[in-house]
């Protein structure tokens, strides 16, 4: 079992979050000039590599936030955190903690980690 570090609750079980799957996939902006090859490539084809990879977790029993980690495919190793609003996070430096200034951003970020979510899980 991975132990996931929610940028906001700290440390928790795995089993405490949802999996969005690959992080940083935009949605096309003009849908309607798409081909089907590129629609369904968008919503189906993800990389998938053998090592440093970027998802978006979201913390389901804890408070329902989304963020991106980097994570390498081979370990399992979580290699750093990002919230939607601020850059990599290394493990263990608390330096740059998000709770510190979470309050006058907290509505911006699960209004565009909610939409990002629907993007990355849209079918
Ligand atoms: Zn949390």
């Amino acid at each position: 079992m991975l132990l996931i570090e929610c940028p906001w609750c700290g440390p928790r079980a795995e089993t405490e979050f949802s999996c969005g799957g690959e992080a940083g996939i935009a949605r096309p902006l003009d849908t309607d000039q798409l081909t089907d090859k590129e629609w369904g490539d968008y919503l189906f084809m993800r990389k998938n590599p053998r090592g440093v990879h970027h998802e978006q977790w979201m913390h389901t029993q804890g408070c329902r936030r989304w963020f991106k980690a980097q994570r390498d495919t081979v370990s399992y190793e979580i290699q750093g955190y990002e919230t939607f609003e601020l850059p990599l996070l290394s493990m263990g430096s608390d330096a740059n903690a998000p709770g510190q200034s979470q309050s006058q951003t907290q509505s911006q970020t699960q209004g565009k980690a909610g939409s990002n979510a629907q993007e990355g899980t849209a079918s």
